[in-house]
């Protein structure tokens, strides 16, 4: 057996209007070719100006990784030749990223883990190429998006903790409003560095490096398959060689494309032609003030504060307006457990069915409170609650309204029930004696009595126990 050791290394479009050094726009979804500026196409004589919203999301993305921040921005050139690339040279941060030395926790099968971030840093997209038969096509709407590209240190030791830090990252990403994180749109990317070793050597082994995987389920993949091959080369006494390699989702296997040996020197030196700006403690503190609690925090304070299960509180966090909604029900009132029971056992499939977000729905978490508070004060009974929760939800009516139309509203009072029950004694001396007598069933018999005399609006539990009790009495 070895250890397994992964380092991650992932790209993530920042989501800002316009690109990071020229004002043409963020949206490479549109019409090929249509939101360049000379800039992106690296035009000599070009000079970048630097997007201060993309600085300002990499600085909140580096707080939210609890990275270390630079008291300046700077910016490096890495040089290299690619058609994707105009200028010849990427923008990017090598000296002075916007984020260094961090952690993220993950939580795999209830074990904690802290997962170290070497750096993130703020850098440009390339261009894009589409490759046919004979020719190829390149849209230059990417070229110059904001990149923010995030570097674990080798210390996942499993897929699953892989997948769990990249779910993580994306999901900081959302909370914090900073990129939408799709992997179907090719916003997010991952490279991945595997290496396996003696369990009880202590040098790292040699990796390979496999890049651009798009989507989690592939890196996934791509990790088993990598753990089975190296495996399979160093306990037949092979040498694992330092490569990259490429994934291949069609036959779900690696294939080397180049090994090490000709690995290019970036000679990277500092853009000259942006001038360093200083990062204010005020500017910092104003980020910070924006960064909602995340995931994990919002789960294990969901587990303390409010008794939830992981498995509640995960599906509650999944998505930031889900778990704000359940917070807002709390503060409007709501017992916790039973908020997050109403939500996930239905508003959640509602949203599923018809593939809308929470704040799309008409309930608000002061209705939903009130429909829980209607329940739990045995106004209506818990099925009930569920078909006026639907009726809700379709007719956008408040459920309160839906009560009172129905005229479903159960007399959950004391006294108006008693009253009743003493009538329904009164009436049936016989079927008391036969309960005084021990037969209980006839006891079914007195509370159908007093449901009939309500038009099923008693609460049957209550009726069935101020029975028991003025028998006793009797
Ligand atoms: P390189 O010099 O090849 O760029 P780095 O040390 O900069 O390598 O690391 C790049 C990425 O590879 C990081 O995510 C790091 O965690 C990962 N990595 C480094 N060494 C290993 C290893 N032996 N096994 C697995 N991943 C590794
Ligand atoms: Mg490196």
């Amino acid at each position: 057996m070895y250890k397994v050791v992964i380092g991650l290394e992932v790209h993530c479009e920042l989501k800002t209007n316009s690109k990071n050094f020229s004002g043409s726009k963020n949206d490479y979804s549109s019409i090929p070719n249509s939101n360049i500026a000379p800039v992106d196409l690296g035009f000599p004589g070009i000079l970048p100006v630097v997007n201060k919203e993309a600085v300002k999301k990499a600085l909140k993305m580096a707080i939210a990784l609890n990275c270390k921040t630079p008291d300046e921005i700077i910016f490096d050139r890495k040089n290299y030749f690619y058609p994707d690339l105009p200028k010849g040279y990427q923008i990017t941060q090598m000296h002075k990223p916007v984020g260094v030395d961090g952690y993220v926790m993950i939580n795999v099968d209830g074990v904690d883990k802290k997962v170290l971030i070497h750096d993130t840093h703020l850098e440009e997209d390339t261009a894009s190429l589409d490759h046919f038969g004979t020719y190829s096509l390149i849209d230059y709407n990417r070229s110059g998006i904001p990149l923010l590209e995030t570097v674990t240190e080798p210390c996942l030791n499993s897929a699953k903790e892989a997948i769990a830090f990249l779910e993580a990252l994306r999901s900081m990403f959302l909370y914090c409003g900073t990129s939408e994180a799709r992997s179907d749109k090719g916003q997010m990317r991952c490279d991945v560095n595997i290496s396996l070793m003696d369990e009880n050597a202590t040098e790292l082994g040699t990796k390979v490096e496999m890049k651009n995987i798009n989507s989690f389920n592939n890196v996934e993949r791509a990790i088993m398959y990598e753990i089975e091959r190296q495996t399979e080369v160093l306990s037949s006494g092979g040498k694992v060689i330092q490569e990259t390699r490429r994934y291949s989702d069609e036959d779900n296997c690696t294939y080397p494309m180049r090994s090490k040996v000709d690995a290019v020197d970036y000679k990277y030196f500092i853009e000259p032609n942006i001038a360093p700006v200083k990062v204010t403690d005020e500017f910092i503190n104003e980020i910070k003030s924006e960064i909602p609690m995340l995931q994990y925090e919002r789960i294990n304070m969901y587990m303390d504060k409010y008794s939830l299960s992981r498995y509640d509180s995960t599906i509650l966090v999944k998505e930031k307006e889900i778990a704000d909604y359940f917070e807002n029900c709390i503060k409007e009132g709501s017992d916790p457990k039973l908020a997050a029971n109403w939500i996930i056992s239905i508003i959640l499939g509602h949203l599923n069915k018809l593939e809308i977000g929470i704040n799309d729905i008409y309930v608000t978490p002061k209705m939903l409170t009130e429909l829980i508070k209607m329940v739990s004060e045995n106004k209506i009974s818990s099925k009930q609650g569920k078909e006026v929760l639907y009726k809700s939800l379709s007719d956008e009516k408040e459920p309160t309204d839906i009560v009172n139309e129905l005229g479903i509203s159960q007399i959950a009072d004391d006294s108006e029930i008693r009253k009743i029950v003493l009538e329904v004694i009164e009436e049936q001396p016989q079927a008391v004696q036969d309960v005084k007598n021990g037969r209980d069933r006839i006891l079914d018999f007195l509370v159908g009595q007093v449901m009939k005399k309500t038009h099923g609006k008693a609460n049957p539990s209550l009726a069935s126990n101020l029975m028991k009790e003025e028998i006793e009495k009797r």
